[in-house]
Protein backbone atom coordinates (compact mmCIF):
# COMPACT_ATOMS: atom_id res chain seq x y z
CA UNK A 1 0.00 0.00 0.00
CA UNK A 2 1.18 3.46 -0.86
CA UNK A 3 -0.01 6.67 0.53
CA UNK A 4 -0.12 10.27 -0.95
CA UNK A 5 -1.30 12.69 2.22
CA UNK A 6 -2.65 16.19 1.09
CA UNK A 7 -2.13 18.01 4.27
CA UNK A 8 -0.03 17.89 7.37
CA UNK A 9 1.07 20.57 9.94
CA UNK A 10 4.82 18.81 10.92
CA UNK A 11 7.48 21.75 9.63
CA UNK A 12 5.80 24.28 12.16
CA UNK A 13 5.49 21.99 14.88
CA UNK A 14 9.26 20.30 14.83
CA UNK A 15 10.48 24.12 14.15
CA UNK A 16 8.47 25.32 17.24
CA UNK A 17 9.66 22.47 19.15
CA UNK A 18 13.30 21.87 17.59
CA UNK A 19 12.54 18.77 16.47
CA UNK A 20 13.62 16.38 14.01
CA UNK A 21 11.62 15.55 10.84
CA UNK A 22 13.09 12.04 10.88
CA UNK A 23 12.23 11.08 14.25
CA UNK A 24 10.19 13.00 16.76
CA UNK A 25 7.08 12.46 19.32
CA UNK A 26 4.48 14.38 17.18
CA UNK A 27 2.08 12.62 14.90
CA UNK A 28 4.17 12.58 11.92
CA UNK A 29 7.72 11.79 11.14
CA UNK A 30 9.40 10.40 8.27
CA UNK A 31 10.51 7.03 10.39
CA UNK A 32 7.06 5.86 10.91
CA UNK A 33 6.04 7.57 7.07
CA UNK A 34 7.94 4.99 5.55
CA UNK A 35 6.44 1.86 7.26
CA UNK A 36 2.94 3.11 6.68
CA UNK A 37 4.38 3.55 3.13
CA UNK A 38 3.57 7.38 2.54
CA UNK A 39 5.05 8.52 -0.97
CA UNK A 40 4.05 11.98 -0.91
CA UNK A 41 3.51 14.60 1.90
CA UNK A 42 2.05 17.74 1.34
CA UNK A 43 3.51 19.86 4.35
CA UNK A 44 2.48 23.33 5.40
CA UNK A 45 4.18 26.51 6.63
CA UNK A 46 1.92 27.77 8.89
CA UNK A 47 1.81 31.36 10.70
CA UNK A 48 -0.92 33.61 10.83
CA UNK A 49 0.12 37.08 11.91
CA UNK A 50 0.70 40.24 10.10
CA UNK A 51 2.70 40.08 6.44
CA UNK A 52 5.87 40.78 8.28
CA UNK A 53 5.66 38.43 11.45
CA UNK A 54 4.56 35.88 9.07
CA UNK A 55 6.58 36.08 6.38
CA UNK A 56 9.63 36.18 9.33
CA UNK A 57 8.16 32.94 10.44
CA UNK A 58 7.53 31.15 7.20
CA UNK A 59 10.93 31.41 6.15
CA UNK A 60 12.18 30.13 9.40
CA UNK A 61 10.29 27.31 8.46
CA UNK A 62 11.08 26.75 5.16
CA UNK A 63 15.07 27.30 6.57
CA UNK A 64 14.02 24.42 9.18
CA UNK A 65 12.47 21.85 6.17
CA UNK A 66 16.28 22.59 4.28
CA UNK A 67 17.64 21.48 7.08
CA UNK A 68 16.10 18.88 7.40
CA UNK A 69 16.17 17.26 4.50
CA UNK A 70 20.11 17.92 3.78
CA UNK A 71 20.45 15.39 7.03
CA UNK A 72 17.80 13.14 5.65
CA UNK A 73 18.43 13.41 2.17
CA UNK A 74 18.30 9.15 1.76
CA UNK A 75 14.82 9.62 2.55
CA UNK A 76 13.21 12.40 1.43
CA UNK A 77 13.42 15.02 -1.37
CA UNK A 78 11.96 17.78 -2.32
CA UNK A 79 8.50 17.27 -4.88
CA UNK A 80 8.51 20.21 -6.84
CA UNK A 81 8.04 18.58 -10.33
CA UNK A 82 5.94 15.82 -11.05
CA UNK A 83 9.56 14.25 -12.94
CA UNK A 84 10.94 14.38 -9.22
CA UNK A 85 8.49 12.02 -8.05
CA UNK A 86 9.60 9.87 -11.29
CA UNK A 87 12.82 10.30 -10.28
CA UNK A 88 12.61 9.08 -6.80
CA UNK A 89 9.82 6.28 -7.01
CA UNK A 90 12.08 3.68 -5.38
CA UNK A 91 10.53 2.29 -1.91
CA UNK A 92 13.05 4.60 -0.20
CA UNK A 93 11.91 8.07 -0.59
CA UNK A 94 9.42 10.12 0.52
CA UNK A 95 8.57 13.26 -1.49
CA UNK A 96 7.60 16.68 0.70
CA UNK A 97 5.35 19.34 -1.19
CA UNK A 98 6.14 22.40 0.43
CA UNK A 99 2.58 24.27 1.20
CA UNK A 100 1.81 27.76 2.79
CA UNK A 101 -1.22 27.66 4.50
CA UNK A 102 -2.53 31.17 4.92
CA UNK A 103 -1.45 33.89 2.46
CA UNK A 104 -0.30 36.52 4.85
CA UNK A 105 3.30 36.23 4.34
CA UNK A 106 2.70 37.69 0.59
CA UNK A 107 1.28 40.58 2.21
CA UNK A 108 0.35 43.12 -0.77
CA UNK A 109 3.17 41.58 -2.92
CA UNK A 110 1.62 39.00 -5.10
CA UNK A 111 5.30 38.85 -7.31
CA UNK A 112 6.38 37.28 -3.27
CA UNK A 113 5.01 34.19 -4.71
CA UNK A 114 7.50 33.80 -7.69
CA UNK A 115 10.27 33.98 -4.63
CA UNK A 116 8.79 31.72 -2.78
CA UNK A 117 8.22 29.14 -6.00
CA UNK A 118 12.13 29.63 -6.41
CA UNK A 119 12.50 28.43 -2.50
CA UNK A 120 10.63 25.25 -3.62
CA UNK A 121 6.74 26.50 -2.57
CA UNK A 122 4.12 24.66 -5.04
CA UNK A 123 1.18 24.23 -2.58
CA UNK A 124 -0.88 27.88 -1.71
CA UNK A 125 -4.49 28.09 0.39
CA UNK A 126 -4.81 31.77 0.75
CA UNK A 127 -6.42 32.18 3.64
CA UNK A 128 -6.51 29.91 7.25
CA UNK A 129 -9.47 30.83 9.09
CA UNK A 130 -9.72 34.61 9.39
CA UNK A 131 -9.68 37.29 6.40
CA UNK A 132 -6.34 38.44 5.36
CA UNK A 133 -5.53 40.54 2.72
CA UNK A 134 -5.75 38.19 -0.05
CA UNK A 135 -9.74 36.51 0.81
CA UNK A 136 -12.01 36.34 3.58
CA UNK A 137 -11.41 32.77 5.73
CA UNK A 138 -13.98 30.85 6.13
CA UNK A 139 -15.16 32.23 9.82
CA UNK A 140 -15.50 35.27 8.48
CA UNK A 141 -17.78 33.64 6.17
CA UNK A 142 -21.21 35.98 7.70
CA UNK A 143 -19.26 39.11 5.75
CA UNK A 144 -20.12 37.65 2.29
CA UNK A 145 -16.40 38.94 1.37
CA UNK A 146 -14.60 36.75 -1.18
CA UNK A 147 -11.22 37.30 -3.09
CA UNK A 148 -9.63 40.86 -2.65
CA UNK A 149 -8.10 42.60 -6.10
CA UNK A 150 -4.93 40.97 -4.45
CA UNK A 151 -6.01 37.67 -4.15
CA UNK A 152 -6.82 37.83 -7.77
CA UNK A 153 -3.33 37.88 -9.16
CA UNK A 154 -2.56 35.66 -6.57
CA UNK A 155 -4.58 32.79 -8.24
CA UNK A 156 -3.37 34.21 -11.59
CA UNK A 157 -0.06 33.76 -11.04
CA UNK A 158 -0.27 30.33 -9.02
CA UNK A 159 -1.51 29.05 -12.28
CA UNK A 160 1.08 30.48 -14.11
CA UNK A 161 3.67 29.16 -12.29
CA UNK A 162 2.09 26.05 -11.41
CA UNK A 163 1.58 26.15 -8.00
CA UNK A 164 -1.48 24.33 -6.75
CA UNK A 165 -4.57 26.54 -5.51
CA UNK A 166 -5.69 24.72 -2.16
CA UNK A 167 -9.71 26.40 -0.54
CA UNK A 168 -9.38 24.53 2.65
CA UNK A 169 -10.21 27.41 5.20
CA UNK A 170 -11.28 29.88 2.31
CA UNK A 171 -14.45 31.24 2.26
CA UNK A 172 -17.88 30.61 0.99
CA UNK A 173 -17.63 33.28 -1.51
CA UNK A 174 -13.69 33.00 -1.92
CA UNK A 175 -14.14 29.31 -2.73
CA UNK A 176 -16.49 29.86 -5.75
CA UNK A 177 -14.56 33.20 -6.95
CA UNK A 178 -11.72 31.20 -7.27
CA UNK A 179 -13.46 27.77 -8.96
CA UNK A 180 -14.87 30.42 -11.53
CA UNK A 181 -11.24 32.16 -12.50
CA UNK A 182 -9.11 28.79 -12.91
CA UNK A 183 -8.58 26.75 -15.66
CA UNK A 184 -6.86 24.06 -13.87
CA UNK A 185 -7.97 21.66 -10.71
CA UNK A 186 -8.12 22.62 -7.73
CA UNK A 187 -7.99 20.73 -4.11
CA UNK A 188 -9.39 21.15 -0.97
CA UNK A 189 -6.85 19.38 0.83
CA UNK A 190 -8.14 18.98 4.35
CA UNK A 191 -11.99 19.04 4.84
CA UNK A 192 -15.21 16.28 5.14
CA UNK A 193 -18.80 16.43 3.72
CA UNK A 194 -21.24 19.21 6.03
CA UNK A 195 -24.17 17.17 5.28
CA UNK A 196 -22.35 14.59 7.60
CA UNK A 197 -20.93 17.55 9.89
CA UNK A 198 -22.32 20.99 10.18
CA UNK A 199 -18.95 22.13 10.54
CA UNK A 200 -17.63 25.98 9.07
CA UNK A 201 -14.76 23.97 7.91
CA UNK A 202 -16.52 21.04 6.06
CA UNK A 203 -18.14 21.39 2.33
CA UNK A 204 -21.86 21.65 1.23
CA UNK A 205 -22.80 19.69 -1.62
CA UNK A 206 -22.54 22.59 -3.78
CA UNK A 207 -19.17 23.37 -3.13
CA UNK A 208 -18.41 19.38 -3.53
CA UNK A 209 -20.25 19.45 -6.80
CA UNK A 210 -18.37 22.47 -8.01
CA UNK A 211 -14.89 21.06 -6.69
CA UNK A 212 -15.47 18.21 -9.36
CA UNK A 213 -17.32 19.76 -12.17
CA UNK A 214 -13.20 21.67 -12.02
CA UNK A 215 -11.69 18.35 -11.87
CA UNK A 216 -10.83 19.13 -8.48
CA UNK A 217 -10.28 16.64 -5.61
CA UNK A 218 -10.89 16.77 -1.43
CA UNK A 219 -8.67 15.47 1.12
CA UNK A 220 -10.98 13.71 3.24
CA UNK A 221 -9.43 14.85 7.18
CA UNK A 222 -8.88 12.90 10.46
CA UNK A 223 -9.83 15.60 12.74
CA UNK A 224 -12.61 14.70 15.37
CA UNK A 225 -14.38 18.03 15.09
CA UNK A 226 -15.40 17.73 11.34
CA UNK A 227 -15.70 14.27 11.37
CA UNK A 228 -18.96 14.33 13.71
CA UNK A 229 -20.12 17.31 16.20
CA UNK A 230 -17.84 18.27 19.41
CA UNK A 231 -18.18 15.64 21.98
CA UNK A 232 -20.56 12.91 20.20
CA UNK A 233 -17.66 10.34 20.21
CA UNK A 234 -15.99 9.34 16.76
CA UNK A 235 -14.42 6.38 15.48
CA UNK A 236 -12.72 5.42 11.90
CA UNK A 237 -15.64 4.08 10.55
CA UNK A 238 -17.76 7.44 11.26
CA UNK A 239 -14.73 8.78 9.19
CA UNK A 240 -15.08 5.95 6.52
CA UNK A 241 -19.01 7.69 6.26
CA UNK A 242 -17.70 11.00 4.84
CA UNK A 243 -15.38 8.90 1.99
CA UNK A 244 -18.55 7.05 1.50
CA UNK A 245 -20.94 9.45 1.20
CA UNK A 246 -18.60 12.47 -0.74
CA UNK A 247 -17.81 9.21 -3.19
CA UNK A 248 -21.68 8.49 -3.85
CA UNK A 249 -22.24 12.11 -4.47
CA UNK A 250 -18.88 13.71 -6.48
CA UNK A 251 -17.90 10.11 -7.66
CA UNK A 252 -14.69 8.29 -6.12
CA UNK A 253 -12.34 9.87 -8.35
CA UNK A 254 -12.35 13.01 -6.86
CA UNK A 255 -11.71 11.65 -3.32
CA UNK A 256 -8.24 11.76 -1.64
CA UNK A 257 -6.99 12.08 2.00
CA UNK A 258 -5.61 15.03 4.17
CA UNK A 259 -4.83 13.79 7.68
CA UNK A 260 -4.09 16.97 9.35
CA UNK A 261 -1.28 15.50 11.49
CA UNK A 262 0.21 17.47 14.04
CA UNK A 263 -2.37 20.04 13.03
CA UNK A 264 -5.29 18.44 15.36
CA UNK A 265 -5.26 16.91 18.82
CA UNK A 266 -6.63 12.95 18.88
CA UNK A 267 -6.76 12.66 14.93
CA UNK A 268 -9.02 9.55 14.63
CA UNK A 269 -5.84 7.78 13.05
CA UNK A 270 -3.52 8.29 16.15
CA UNK A 271 -0.35 9.12 14.14
CA UNK A 272 0.98 8.75 10.53
CA UNK A 273 1.72 5.10 11.46
CA UNK A 274 -1.94 3.78 11.38
CA UNK A 275 -2.60 4.38 7.62
CA UNK A 276 -2.99 0.70 7.18
CA UNK A 277 -6.07 0.72 9.40
CA UNK A 278 -8.09 3.12 7.10
CA UNK A 279 -6.90 0.51 3.96
CA UNK A 280 -8.44 -2.31 6.42
CA UNK A 281 -12.22 -0.28 7.16
CA UNK A 282 -12.35 0.72 3.30
CA UNK A 283 -11.87 -2.82 2.12
CA UNK A 284 -14.66 -3.73 4.70
CA UNK A 285 -16.95 -1.18 3.73
CA UNK A 286 -17.02 -2.35 0.35
CA UNK A 287 -14.96 -0.49 -2.01
CA UNK A 288 -12.88 -2.24 -4.53
CA UNK A 289 -9.04 -2.51 -4.50
CA UNK A 290 -9.03 -0.30 -7.58
CA UNK A 291 -11.23 2.25 -5.68
CA UNK A 292 -9.32 1.79 -1.81
CA UNK A 293 -5.92 2.38 -4.63
CA UNK A 294 -7.37 6.03 -6.24
CA UNK A 295 -8.38 7.16 -2.78
CA UNK A 296 -5.11 6.56 -0.49
CA UNK A 297 -2.99 7.66 -3.98
CA UNK A 298 -3.61 7.85 -7.19
CA UNK A 299 -6.29 10.47 -7.50
CA UNK A 300 -3.90 12.86 -5.57
CA UNK A 301 -0.74 12.08 -7.88
CA UNK A 302 -3.32 12.47 -10.87
CA UNK A 303 -4.14 15.67 -9.82
CA UNK A 304 -0.44 16.71 -8.78
CA UNK A 305 0.50 15.72 -12.22
CA UNK A 306 -1.71 17.56 -14.04
CA UNK A 307 -1.10 21.19 -11.82
CA UNK A 308 2.55 20.89 -11.41
CA UNK A 309 4.16 21.97 -14.20
ZN1 LIG B 1 -5.73 23.59 8.44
Amino acid sequence: MEIVDCHCDVLSKIWENNESLYSNRGQFDIKRARQSGVIVQFCSLFAPGTADSSLRAVLNQMDKFYVELNLHSDSVYLLSSFGDFMAHRDGQHIGIILHLEGGEALGQDPGLLRVFYRLGLRSIGLTWNHRNLLADGVLDDASGGGLSRVGREVVRLAEELGIVIDLAHISSRAYFNVLEMVSRPVIVSHANARRLCDHPRNLTDEQLISLAQHGGIVGCTLVPDFIKPAGTGHDLNDFVDHIVYISELIGVDHVGLGSDFDGVDEPVLKDVGEWGKLQAALEGRGFSAAEVEKILQSNALGFIEQVLL
